[in-house]
């Protein structure tokens, strides 16, 4: 007898294979008519132009790394001018963007730059991705824009846009999750014009298909949009929470000596590596005033020093860690003797030294100047 029905799991690759041409030609069409998003870094080919704009944005939104851009263009405007331009004003300049690593590892990748490979990008994916700071996303990102090769860019966008259409309830922090997504991204992606379907699904995500409030109603995607037929928008992508975080209590001494404070530099490696603190006593828990002034102690004798002010808490969340910041202000009557590593610095010179964002915060709330003139 001749068998005339398809087996039911063909009919589904079919299908499938259906909604990802449908998934990539929409996309592209939406791309071409309804994208208005304006990035200075959009259709940039200068592979050093967006590498930076890719690790400025690695943890920064759009809106605030903008400006940063710009700024960095302008100072550093190639590979050569960034890999011989000293440590201390590259990280000024980066002052207040947070996630400094990104900044240690822009260092390092200008200076393999500029001594392998004489000022220029290497035009690899491969390449590009040993670069430091450089993973999967970045190097798809760079190599795609400048290159036209075609690697798929995976970022959050790109999560959320494909695991709501397609309705992937897979873990996206999950290894098995990420295998699935990238490989799904990569065929996917429009190989002939990875440039265009790269940002397209970027821009998609940020404009459209938005973590909170997406614009279902006016969506392209709708009528083959899995989660939006299933009433499950909201509920993906799915994160499980395996991300434990450690919570630190930071208590800086500002010690002031006249019209000088004493800072030191962050040499550990830890947060805010290279950047600019006080004198910190860390603690496993919270202090009360009467112990933050007991420690007072260990750094200077009473008879020399005056408590001038107690901060209360300020608190910052970092990926892994949850941080409880209090600031002890105190005036010394003569240096101390022996602070190693310290260096005491004229108020007016504190703006020449990069600082964590949170103690750049509390020292412009004492309305000390650290504008750049
Ligand atoms: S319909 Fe909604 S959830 Fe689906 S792709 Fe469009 S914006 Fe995203």
């Amino acid at each position: 007898m001749t068998q005339t029905s398809e087996p039911d799991s063909n009919l589904k690759d079919r299908s499938l294979q259906g909604r990802k041409s449908f998934f990539t030609l929409a996309l592209l069409e939406w791309n071409q008519i309804h994208n208005r998003r304006q990035m200075p870094w959009k259709g940039e080919k200068d592979p050093y132009k967006i590498w930076i704009s890719e690790i400025i944005l690695q943890q920064t939104r759009v809106e605030q790394g903008w400006t940063y851009y710009e700024r960095f263009i302008k100072k550093f405007p190639n590979i050569k001018a960034l890999a011989s331009a000293p440590e201390e004003e590259i990280f000024k300049l980066w002052e207040g963007l947070g996630y400094y690593s990104r900044c240690r590892n822009l260092i390092a990748s200008a200076r393999i730059l500029h001594n392998n490979y004489q000022d220029k990008f290497p035009e690899t994916y491969q390449e590009i991705l040993e670069l430091k700071g450089i993973g999967p996303y970045t190097a798809a990102a760079i190599a795609s824009f400048a290159f036209n090769l075609p690697h798929a860019v995976v970022d959050g966008n790109v999560f959320r846009v494909i695991s709501r259409f397609f309705g992937i309830e897979k873990p996206i922090n999950s290894n098995e999750g990420r295998k699935f997504f990238v490989a799904l991204s990569e065929e996917l992606l429009d190989s002939q014009n990875p440039a265009a379907y790269n940002q397209a699904i970027m821009d998609f995500g940020a404009t459209v298909c938005k973590p909170v409030s997406p614009l279902c109603k006016e969506c392209p995607f709708k009528l083959k949009c899995s989660a939006y037929r299933k009433n499950k928008v909201a509920e993906l992508p799915i994160k499980t929470n395996s991300i434990s975080k450690k919570t630190r209590w930071l208590n800086y001494y500002l010690i002031r000596c006249g019209d000088g404070l004493y800072i030191k530099k962050r040499t550990e490696k830890d947060i805010w590596q290279n950047l600019y603190e006080f004198f910190l006593v860390e603690s496993k828990s919270e202090m009360c005033d009467e112990q933050l002034k007991n420690e007072l102690s260990s750094i200077v004798s009473r008879k020399q020093s005056k408590m001038v002010n107690i901060s209360g808490t300020y608190k910052q969340k970092l990926t892994h860690q949850d941080l409880f910041v209090r600031f002890i202000e105190l005036t010394i009557d003569k240096p101390i003797a022996g602070l190693k590593d310290f260096e005491l610095v004229k108020f007016d010179q504190l703006k020449r030294f990069p600082f964590p964002k949170l103690l750049i915060s509390f020292l412009l709330e004492k309305n000390v100047n650290l504008s750049q003139d």
